[in-house]
């Protein structure tokens, strides 16, 4: 059932809307901004109906702060309001609102919006899976992980915590596709998204595929050393699988390369990095944006083929000079 959260200072008009909306939603219910921009951040609605005028944290900052937040800008709020001219109803709708309800309440036309809204973002939350979805393989795909990328890089920097991102791909899989049949190279690549999924399932982390037989991970609060292992659970979970591969120079069976490349503070900043940064005097390489760990993981990948597929390479870069956590 869709969640349905409540937000009025008024006690009884909570209880009202309650009773008109019971049956369309599971209702949760808050009575200032505050309070529920804290359930919003805990565990987001399908829909909000916020009161404009409120003690404290009015209806439309409690919007405007909704809306500044990346993870939650996809939650639609109604204002309801006994303000109802013009102004005041344009002014909601530019600041995200997807619509208005007037007090006082017309029961069957507040009934008629929220059902028309619930299933609208019943919609939308299909077509945003589907967006984020590689159809092969069911992970994630591309768009989705430079999306959550970059938040992961922003808010690696806020937290001081390192990030490491992984990139993977199939060894000989030309020849696999050549000797098996495409449609057998489908079902390994599927095979394969499996493994890594099941190997990388920390709260946070993301597997999705990059593109043809390549994939990229990206480990939120997570060191070098811790890293390079999940890389070598990869490449023993692959080989694992034992699916036949006759024309690989690597092995007998499928089996995958990784590259690592994992973010790290700056040890001689001001302030002291919280998270273990075993190697970083030894980094060289210093990253400017999330595009830069990426190059570094790709690098990092082309260095393990070189050197014989089937194994794991890292890099460790620092987050270039100047660069603004908040930025
Ligand atoms: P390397 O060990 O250096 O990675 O060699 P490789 O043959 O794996 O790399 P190459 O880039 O030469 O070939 C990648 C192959 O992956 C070629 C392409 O046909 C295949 N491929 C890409 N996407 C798909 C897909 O969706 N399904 C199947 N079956 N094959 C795919
Ligand atoms: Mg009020
Ligand atoms: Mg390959
Ligand atoms: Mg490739």
């Amino acid at each position: 059932m869709q969640r349905l959260l409540v937000v009025d200072d008024d006690p009884s008009m909570v209880r009202l809307l309650s009773r008109l909306l019971a049956g369309m939603a599971r209702i949760h219910f808050a009575t200032s901004g505050e309070d529920a921009l804290l359930q919003i951040r805990q565990n987001p609605p399908d829909l909000v109906l916020l009161d404009a005028e409120m003690p404290g944290l009015g209806g439309y900052e409690t919007c405007r702060q909704l809306k500044a937040d990346p993870a939650l800008v996809h939650v639609p709020v109604i204002f309801v309001t006994a303000h109802t001219d013009t102004a005041s109803e344009t002014h909601a709708l530019t600041i995200g609102a997807v619509d208005f309800i007037p007090k006082p309440l017309n029961p069957p036309v507040v009934q008629a919006r929220v059902r028309t809204h619930l299933a609208l973002k019943r919609q939308s939350d299909v077509l945003r899976r589907l967006t984020a979805t590689d159809a092969l393989t069911g992970i994630a795909n591309r768009r989705a992980f430079d999306d959550g990328l970059q938040l992961e890089w922003r808010r690696a920097l806020r937290s001081h915590a390192p990030l490491s991102l992984l990139m993977v791909d199939v060894d000989y899989f030309k020849r696999f596709n050549d000797t098996y049949g495409h449609p057998a190279g489908d079902a390994c690549l599927r095979a394969v998204a499996r493994v890594l999924a099941q190997t990388a399932r920390r709260a946070g982390d993301l597997v999705a595929r990059y593109g043809g037989e390549e994939f990229a991970l990206f480990l939120p609060a997570t060191n070098a050393f811790d890293a390079f292992r999940l890389g070598e659970s990869l490449c023993q979970g692959v080989a694992a699988l034992g699916i036949p591969h006759a024309a690989s120079s690597a092995a007998a069976h499928v089996t995958v390369s990784v590259g690592v490349a994992t973010l790290v503070l700056p040890c001689d900043g001001a302030e002291p990095p919280r998270a273990a940064c075993h190697d970083c005097d030894q980094a060289p390489h210093c990253l400017a944006a999330p595009e830069a760990l990426l190059a570094l993981a790709d690098e990092a990948l082309y260095a393990a083929k070189a050197d014989g597929r089937a194994r794991v390479v890292d890099r460790v870069g620092i987050v270039g000079q100047g660069y603004e956590a908040d930025a």
